[in-house]
């Protein structure tokens, strides 16, 4: 509900927005062609007083009329040119402000849904460890029962820890302050241990590995562990919960390749490009099922950038996605 009023008000500021502007690059358009036509009668009308001038001194040679002749000309000349660069100055402008304002609103919009997403990714598991620990208190269970509610609180406690990173890493990364650490990491090892970490959490899940030991890193631990713990957390939660996610990391010729592989409901295609975006998440949010913030692949690139590697997304065949890693070894 609060959503679709606040895309109502969205598009009615929108719609306004883009009133004023045609409106103001019409008027504008329209006082340079009215600007160029007075200048042109005045020309004109110059001509003439010159030319009747010429004719009461009696001085009307066929070199004085050239000369108020040449005069005109180059008038007209000068104003073509400084109308052609008006317009063009006019145009330039015009599209730049189009296409910032869009991009401003495109983004505010954006930043309203994750504020929502956010609020929402926060509360959940806050709910859901408030009411553990209260049966914890107030019933006497037996251990079996007691353990089944403390594993469960404690993956709400990890999402909420992951949730954290996610939005403190940004902030701290795009905020300039922040140097990467270039310590020698054992990725293999990394890898590894963030996948048993998943094993524990999604005891249902099967996660498929095959994992070449021993490949190293140069980087930051908590930053790779993050980008790797995103990109499973992405594969399990976009693909149903009978489907297996497979994980690869190999190295060749100094080039480490990791992937991860999912056989879920894929991305479309004109999608791709825009999941690395901030805060963009496919679908919109009042008829999506999954949660999440839309910060996790944002992240990815970014870390990814501060190490030197690339990150790409492809479709699995047949159906579901594959996003790849490149980063050099150590
Ligand atoms: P979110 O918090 O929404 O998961 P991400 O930045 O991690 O944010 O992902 C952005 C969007 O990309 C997601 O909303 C989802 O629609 C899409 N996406 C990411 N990973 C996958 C995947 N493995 N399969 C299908 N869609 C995915």
């Amino acid at each position: 509900m609060q959503n679709s009023i606040q895309s109502y008000y969205n598009k009615r500021r929108l719609t306004l927005i883009t009133l004023v502007y045609w409106f103001l690059l019409v008027y504008i358009v329209a006082a340079l062609i009215w600007w160029f036509i007075a200048l042109g009668n005045q020309n004109k009308q110059m001509f003439t007083y010159r030319l009747n001038q010429l004719k009461q001194t009696s001085s009307l040679t066929t070199y004085n009329l050239s000369l108020i002749e040449d005069e005109r000309k180059r008038k007209i000349s000068q104003y073509v040119g400084e109308g052609v660069t008006f317009l063009l100055i006019i145009i330039l402008g015009a599209v730049f402000v189009y296409r910032s304002v869009r991009k401003q609103i495109y983004l505010s919009q954006q930043q309203q849904n994750f504020m929502m997403a956010v609020t929402h990714e926060f509360k959940t598991p806050i709910a859901v460890i408030n009411l553990s620990l209260e049966t914890l208190q107030k019933r006497k269970l037996d251990i079996e029962q007691q353990h089944k509610i403390i594993e469960h609180s404690l993956q709400e406690v990890t999402r909420l820890n992951t949730l954290t990173n996610n939005i403190l890493v940004t902030s701290q990364l795009e905020s300039g302050n922040y140097t990467i650490s270039k310590e020698q990491i054992d990725f293999s090892d990394l890898i590894q241990q963030e996948i048993k970490q998943f094993s524990n959490r999604y005891l249902w899940r099967i996660i498929n590995t095959d994992i070449q030991p021993g490949i190293a890193t140069t980087g930051e631990q908590l930053l790779l562990q993050l980008l790797f713990s995103n990109l499973l957390d992405n594969a399990l939660k976009y693909s149903a919960e009978d489907k297996a996610v497979q994980v690869i990391l190999k190295i060749k010729q100094r080039t480490i390749i990791l992937q991860v592989i999912d056989d879920g409901e894929g991305i479309d295609a004109n999608e791709k490009k825009r999941i690395f975006d901030k805060f963009y998440r496919t679908g919109n949010e009042v008829t999506r099922k999954t949660q999440g913030t839309g910060l996790g692949l944002y992240l990815c690139k970014r870390i990814i950038k501060d190490h030197e590697g690339r990150i790409w997304v492809e479709s699995n065949k047949p159906h579901g996605t594959i996003f790849t890693v490149v980063l050099h070894a150590a």
